[in-house]
């Protein structure tokens, strides 16, 4: 445990001497974590609890590719203990210069207090080829969008717990607390919580993991215990979507769906007349229904597919804070889910409760 601050023994001093008897009784200071998405954020408050005091630079809200990396940005990460990145280069036009900005030794590449959450995770689409800037926004290490995927968002929420407790020792029994609770919800969004409760959220995710989850619940005769997120999304496995920008891949790998194409014809490349009308084709020859893409993308090109051939263009935050509905991890993944289910049903079946 931290000793108290001077600051702290000062106040309760100045508190004393007005009459006000004595401050509650403060532990230690919280740890001061900054993370550069507001996912990130989300995860390190949960298993961080009451030991950690958090700050996001994104807000969820901008494309986080592209973040202006403001002075007051340089403010908030100077007085950083920790710093956590989403990694794989999605910060890579901005990371850099905050950290430079920042002059905080704490939180520099090589120490303690700087943490890439993606060691760990599941990669998508690492490049097995030179990546060349003709192949557009592409990242040599994988596409970085990997918290759309809850299994990642389970692993980080681990890895980040082990890092606290390395930096914060006295309370790693808080913190191996907290990541069970949040493990423990995440799993029971993702699967139910009767399911959870039978079998158990580690052996769940191990069999969905392998790529046997279907196979597995049918043998135990519990395809009908699935709830969650999974039991939303088992309708439409194998069902083509459309996507905006290249950002939903660990999503739609998750829960089955396929990307017939998208908006970008490259990442990062915005959608040329030539591309729009080869798309309109693609959606009237596949029968695609949905095209999912974020808030700050924008919306003409995408419309004008909808206007020619009945394709509903379905807006969803995919960060925390990204839209109204997006208050947290579990409700911003709930929200893609609902609009993904409420568009893609078939016209005559009753929604899956
Ligand atoms: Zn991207």
């Amino acid at each position: 445990m931290k000793s108290m601050s001077m600051a702290v023994l000062m106040a309760t001093a100045v508190w004393a001497a007005v009459g006000y008897g004595s401050l509650p009784a403060v532990a230690a200071d919280p740890l001061n974590v900054v993370t550069t998405t507001t996912d990130l954020k989300f995860v390190a408050e949960s298993v961080g609890g009451s030991h950690v005091k958090v700050t996001s630079i994104a807000s969820g809200a901008e494309d986080p590719h592209f973040v202006s990396a403001k002075p007051s940005f340089m403010m908030t990460a100077r007085e950083a203990d920790l710093w956590i990145a989403i990694g794989m280069e999605l910060e890579i036009g901005w990371e850099g210069l905050i950290l430079e900005g920042s002059r905080n030794p704490k939180i520099r590449k090589d120490s303690k207090g700087y943490l890439d959450a993606s060691q760990g995770v599941l990669r998508l689409e690492v490049p097995t080829e030179k990546v060349t800037r003709t192949m557009g926004d592409v990242h040599p290490l994988g596409n970085p969008h990997y918290w759309l995927d809850p299994l990642n968002v389970r692993i980080v929420a681990k890895t980040i717990a082990g890092r606290l407790a390395e930096l914060d020792p006295g309370h790693s029994e808080d913190f191996k607390g907290n990541l069970k609770t949040f493990q423990r919800n995440l799993d029971e969004q993702m699967f139910g919580k009767e399911l959870v409760a039978e079998v158990g959220g580690d052996k769940l995710w191990l069999v969905e993991f392998k790529g046997g989850l279907q196979g597995f619940l049918e043998e135990q005769h519990l395809t009908a215990k699935l709830g969650g997120w999974a039991g939303k999304m088992l309708p439409f496995r194998g069902v083509e979507i459309l996507t905006y920008h290249r950002s939903w891949t660990y999503f739609t790998n998750r829960f089955g769906l396929v990307v017939a194409d998208e908006m970008e014809p490259k990442p990062g490349i915005p959608p040329s007349p030539g591309h729009v009308l080869a798309l309109i084709e693609k959606v009237k020859s596949a029968h695609i229904r949905a095209l999912l893409m974020e808030p700050f993308y924008e919306r003409k090109a995408p419309d004008l597919i909808a206007e020619k051939t009945g394709l509903k263009v379905l807006v969803s935050a995919n960060s925390v804070g990204g839209d109204e509905s997006a208050k947290d991890y579990f409700s911003m993944i709930d929200n893609v889910v609902d609009k993904l289910a409420g568009a893609l049903k078939p016209a005559s079946e009753p929604e899956r409760k």
